[in-house]
């Protein structure tokens, strides 16, 4: 077979030219990020892009900076046309982006382009279209404002290859919108812009007189924003500067967001991310990277970004020397930050009443970077990685205490039973020693021996009726109630026999309309992150009855169990209406003298002008008495003809509200519940019983401040208030609480410190 020898043939000018186009331009995404530069070199103020197809169809971008003249549009588009640069020795200084006017020129080869311009002085626009660098027709006058315009329509429709190679629109859109969104985060004071032909809501875009720090909030968003610390160093003698902002070590990603620019034009340095995320490593759980937002000068003689507008990758001169002075810097600042943040959270221990909205915001947003990704935690990054280890209170008291047992294990000394705890003062539940009305409920809560949990209801299942989505499936949710056979006067008679007979409870479905509004008001408000948290943490221990720290993951927060317990029983009170089981008192409370003990109390508020105490809490029973058929049936709030409190409603299994805090509970029962809208009225009550219900600092004493025979109280045989909380309440924390989103702001849930900070501090201890 013969060999015939192929006939080498000059490449038609106009291939040659689409072929080095194509290699300037390979996608969307690098031709828009030459015109921007472009309209950064005019000076503009506001840059607007809009795209069709993901730029394939359609590229526009607008400007308002300083045109092009009318007699240099004709060879706008040529080859080595530009405005900026004359002579070779202009190189080394030049401070533009393009000066090689190579961009246009190749966007011309492989698209058809339109430019509409006007500048300052000219008395109205030129528009002119080019094919292949040149001009097609001479310019023509138009209306338009000043600045530029340029069109870019079907990209590629020249080139099969890359046409085929870009079949993806949206693909193009997201590396357009990476483009722009870093340089106008590198741009502050310049206003961006991007959407879709046709959409009014643009996908980028940020305003001309927001800071860096808003524009990276508007593109990254709140997670990240708002775990910024800014950066910025410079050495003469490597002549480089830098400055810009990184994520501290509360934040993290799975991929290193890193956003460089160097000599303001964006480009990529794989040394420069390795030198940053190796002194990342030592704060960030395994496998996560951080945001970073470089900005780097360097002598221009020293670096050459413009090596090829698809190249990013850079490498300049004393390059070692300069990412070890950055290194330097990053860590200095990483440690920097997180010891002021540790200082300021310390502050904000057990007591402290006003919120940090910087530490509660570290919260959410760390919880919203975890969120949703399958970030593993190993066991070496937890404190605590199995909930039968040792609590808080180990380190706290002798471990043969058994305040830090639950209640089912053996205490020693008398073991009075559950409720029938002896009277004076050091053994009944711990009340405020000082106040002596408090005294006064006592003894009268002790004559009346309060509660005694209806028979029944010791084999109560897991109450609350929140499923995991927060909704209420009232038709699955079967028996995690024990039987309201405690006389039902609302239901039909049938219902009950239906419920005796079968001895399995029927939950009654509720249709008004003001309690599924409210059961909706609370699954609106549901924080998601904050339900993960809450769902998967591990209890850590109580400070005070207030506050309690808990572990998610690798961070711990203070949570304060006061709030949270009070959001808790309003959800079950609302999602569980008109389905509790009754806590029923062993001896009725006389409703009378409940108010008068409220009275007495200065925290009622009471004035001489308000009438004689006697009257009132007259008036507060027969008021009551009026209600007593709905308290019952919503709210198993039993009160006897006598005008007796003889029952309250069972919320949680093994959970007794402290009863301390009745007289004010019957007291705002009566004065500021709305009894006349139907909603208000189920939400305030709700409001009022849920306040009762939780864990109140001033109804507790720490037994750790008690002398021993002060502590003997835990023999009471009711269980200790730490071993309530730990597994009554944030146990149901875990299932039946859906956290509302003002949570975060208003400092309930606090993020202390994660463990890669402690780590540190430790290593450097
Ligand atoms: P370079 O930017 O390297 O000069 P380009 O091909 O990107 O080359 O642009 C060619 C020339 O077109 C520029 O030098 C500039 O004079 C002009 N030009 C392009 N875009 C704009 C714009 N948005 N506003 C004003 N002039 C522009
Ligand atoms: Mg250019």
């Amino acid at each position: 077979m013969a060999l015939v020898a192929g006939v080498i043939r000059r490449l038609d000018e106009a291939v040659v030219n689409r072929i080095a186009a194509g290699e300037v331009i390979q996608r969307p995404a690098n031709a828009i990020k030459e015109m921007i530069e472009n309209c950064l070199d005019a000076k503009s103020t506001s840059i607007q892009v809009v795209v069709k197809e993901g730029g394939l169809k359609l590229i526009q971008v607008q400007d308002n900076g300083c045109g092009i003249r009318k007699e240099d549009l004709h060879i706008v588009c040529e080859r080595f046309t530009t405005s900026k640069l004359q002579k070779f020795e202009d190189l080394a200084s030049i401070s533009t982006y393009g000066f090689r006017g190579e961009a246009l020129a190749s966007i011309s080869h492989v698209a058809h382009v339109t430019v509409t311009t006007k500048t300052a002085d000219a008395k109205c626009a030129y528009r002119a279209s080019y094919s292949d660098g040149k001009i097609k027709a001479p310019p023509k006058p138009c209306a338009g404002n000043q600045g530029t315009q340029i069109m870019v329509e079907d990209l590629f429709y020249n080139v099969n290859t890359r046409r085929k190679a870009l079949k993806n629109p949206s693909e193009e859109y997201a590396k357009i919108l990476e483009v722009v969104g870093r340089y106008a985060i590198h741009n502050s004071g310049i206003s961006f812009s991007v959407k879709k032909q046709g959409d009014t809501v643009s996908d980028v875009r940020t305003l001309a007189n927001a800071t860096t720090v808003d524009n990276i909030r508007s593109i990254f968003g709140n997670a990240v924003s708002r775990e910024l610390i800014e950066v910025g160093c410079e050495d003469a003698n490597l002549a480089f500067k830098m400055k810009g902002y990184i994520t501290n070590a509360n934040y993290s990603v799975k991929k290193c967001i890193f956003l460089l620019f160097i000599n303001h034009r964006l480009v990529e340095s794989t040394a420069l991310r390795k030198a940053i995320e190796t002194v990342y490593a030592a704060y960030l759980p395994k496998s996560t990277h951080p945001f970073l937002y470089l900005s780097l000068e360097i002598a221009p003689k020293n670096v050459d970004v413009n090596v090829h507008p698809t190249k990013h990758e850079v490498h300049f001169l004393h390059e070692d020397s300069i990412l070890e002075r950055v290194q330097q810097h990053v860590e200095s600042k990483l440690l920097g930050s997180n010891s002021s943040r540790m200082y300021f959270t310390q502050t904000l221990l057990p007591g402290a009443e006003c919120s940090s909205s910087e530490v509660v915001k570290s919260a959410t947003s760390s919880s919203t970077a975890t969120k949703g990704t399958s970030d593993k935690v190993y066991a070496h990054q937890m404190v605590r990685t199995d909930s039968r280890e040792q609590k808080l209170d180990a380190f706290l008291q002798p471990v043969n205490n058994p305040m830090s047992t639950g209640p089912t294990e053996e205490t020693t000394g008398v073991n009075v039973g559950p409720l029938e705890s002896a009277s004076g003062g050091q053994q009944g539940r711990p009340v405020r020693p000082q106040d002596a009305e408090m005294e006064d409920v006592s003894e009268l809560l002790e004559t009346a021996d309060l509660i005694e949990m209806a028979d029944v209801q010791q084999d109560a299942v897991m109450p609350g009726g929140l499923s995991k989505s927060g909704h209420l499936s009232p038709e699955k949710a079967l028996p995690r109630k024990r039987p309201r056979e405690d006389t039902d006067i609302q239901m039909e008679e049938d219902t009950r026999k239906e419920m005796t007979a079968a001895c399995t409870p029927k939950r009654r479905i509720i249709n008004l309309t003001s309690v599924l509004t409210l059961q909706e008001e609370i699954s609106s408000q549901a924080h998601e992150s904050l339900q993960e948290m809450l769902r998967d943490h591990s209890f850590v221990g109580c400070v005070s009855p207030q506050w309690a720290l808990v572990q998610h993951r690798t961070k711990l927060y203070l949570l304060n169990t006061t709030k949270l317990s009070q959001e808790l029983f309003y959800q079950i009170l609302i999602y569980d209406f008109a389905n509790f089981g009754v806590l029923r008192l062993s001896e009725p409370a006389p409703l009378y003298e409940l108010a008068m003990l409220a009275l007495e109390d200065p925290e009622s508020g009471w004035t001489e002008e308000d009438g004689p105490k006697e009257g009132l809490a007259e008036y507060i029973v027969e008021f009551l008495k009026k209600k007593t058929e709905m308290l019952k049936d919503y709210f198993s709030l039993e009160i006897d003809e006598e005008g007796n409190l003889t029952g309250l409603p069972l919320l949680i299994d093994n959970y007794i509200p402290l009863l301390e805090g009745l007289p004010m509970f019957v007291l705002r029962l009566a004065t500021e519940v709305n009894w006349d809208e139907e909603k208000e009225c189920f939400e305030s009550l709700s409001k009022e019983l849920s306040m009762f219900y939780s864990i109140r600092k001033q109804y507790i004493i720490d037994e750790t401040n008690l002398t021993s025979s002060q502590n003997e109280d835990s023999d009471s045989g009711s269980p200790p208030w730490k071993w309530t909380v730990e597994h009554v309440v944030y146990k149901a924390f875990r299932t039946h609480l859906l956290p509302p989103k003002h949570f975060t702001d208003d400092g309930n849930i606090l993020q202390l410190a994660n463990l890669p900070d402690l780590y540190k501090v430790f290593e450097r201890c």
